[in-house]
């Protein structure tokens, strides 16, 4: 492991803010004491920042003349799950958990920020974007929108998750999509209600329910393509009040993943013929929403990060045929607007999973992730 020492020096400083940041888990957009612990110590290492989005921060730090523009990210927010760890710095707010390691994101940049603050012999600027609201809450939208990229030309962007499974010494960098997007769908079946006695007199909504789902199980197999990967889940099906009587409505769910655009497309146009196929056989009326949540999550640039990767952990530790995650992650908004990379640092081979109430974060990972992003920054600034 080649650390940068000046990062590694610091690590009791970096791991008491990390289990700091643990204790006090905010939820979504509403990161306000995050955000505050964040410019706290932004102040301490002489860096300005501005706020954007929603409690989000934009670090900025200006090397010696003009240049490139390179941003890098970390999330800031937690989840809404009860922490079951037994850890002395186990969160103190009921519910809620740093289950996803955005503490230790959140203090990777940091770690980054304090190292950038002593070594600003690059041409160009680096911006530092502490997000709020990752975890399903259109953080990266909200930044977007708020103008992000008119007001800076950003030529790339970086960020990192820790992942459970690798261990510490390990970085993956996926050559293509890394990680899945996420929709979601609701299809109403209308009918008409009656008694269970006469189902002949009623518009029976479950026949059509039953084909719907039925049906749903079909489109990976027989529309997409063997070589291409895509999930469908149906996740909620309501309906009825009684035994017997037959109700109007019953609302269906679902969640589609995959990693290609147009295998995104093929789902949402077969799902849809579904909806309208099963009104047509049954006689109900059928209302099919279908919203993308998340892009895919596709690597532009993965050759930089490889590189920096294999000075930090070594050739042999930098895997790059790993399988994509077919879970989201809202750093595909910003790839829609620039090029970068999104890579994952190893928690430990034998971490608990992420979302999960006996995970932790391995503080291990705040070094090597700042020592990477310090070789990016190495690979695509010019050092004067
Ligand atoms: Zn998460
Ligand atoms: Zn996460």
């Amino acid at each position: 492991m080649n650390l940068k020492p000046e990062i590694a020096a610091c690590f009791d400083e970096l791991q008491d803010m990390r289990r700091h940041l643990h204790t006090c888990p905010e939820i979504g957009l509403d990161t306000v004491e995050t955000v505050a612990f964040v410019k706290e110590k932004l102040d301490g290492f002489g860096i300005g920042y501005e706020d954007i989005g929603v409690n989000s921060l934009l670090a900025k730090v200006e090397g010696r003349g003009p240049g490139r523009i390179v941003a890098f990210r970390g999330d800031m927010d937690g989840l809404e799950i009860s922490e079951a760890t037994g850890l002395p710095y186990r969160s103190e707010r009921a519910g809620r958990m740093h289950a996803c390691g955005h503490d230790g994101h959140t203090t990777t940049l940091l770690a980054f920020a304090r190292y950038l603050a002593d070594h600003r012999d690059f041409d160009g600027t680096v911006l530092l974007l502490f997000q709020s609201g990752e975890e399903g809450f259109g953080g990266a939208l909200k930044i977007i929108e708020d103008g992000l990229f008119e007001k800076y030309a950003i030529d790339c962007m970086f960020g990192l998750h820790n992942w459970p499974g690798y261990a510490a010494d390990q970085i993956v960098v996926h050559p293509g999509p890394s990680m899945a997007s996420e929709d979601r769908f609701d299809l109403t079946i209308r009918g008409k209600s009656g008694h269970a006695s006469v189902p002949h007199l009623c518009v029976e909504p479950f026949a059509a329910v039953a084909d719907f789902i039925k049906g749903a199980q079909t489109v990976i197999p027989r529309k997409v393509s063997a070589h291409d990967k895509a999930v469908i889940s149906i996740t909620q099906v309501h309906g009825g009040s009684a035994y017997n009587i037959i109700p109007d409505e019953v609302v269906l769910r679902g969640n589609v993943r995959t990693t290609d655009g147009g295998v995104q497309d093929l789902i949402e146009e077969s799902l849809g013929r579904l909806a309208e196929g099963v009104a047509a056989m049954y006689g109900v009326q059928t209302s099919f929403d279908y919203h993308r949540k998340h892009p895919v999550l596709a690597n532009s640039m993965p050759e930089p990060a490889v590189r920096a990767a294999a000075r930090v952990v070594g050739k042999e530790n930098v895997l790059t045929h790993e399988l994509p995650a077919m879970g989201s992650e809202d750093f595909a908004f910003y790839m829609q607007h620039t090029r970068g990379c999104f890579v994952w640092v190893g928690n430990g081979a034998d971490s608990p999973v992420i979302h999960n109430s006996k995970y932790d974060f391995n503080d291990q990972v705040i070094l090597v992730g700042a020592s990477f992003f310090a070789e990016l920054l190495d690979e695509v600034m010019q050092r004067s």
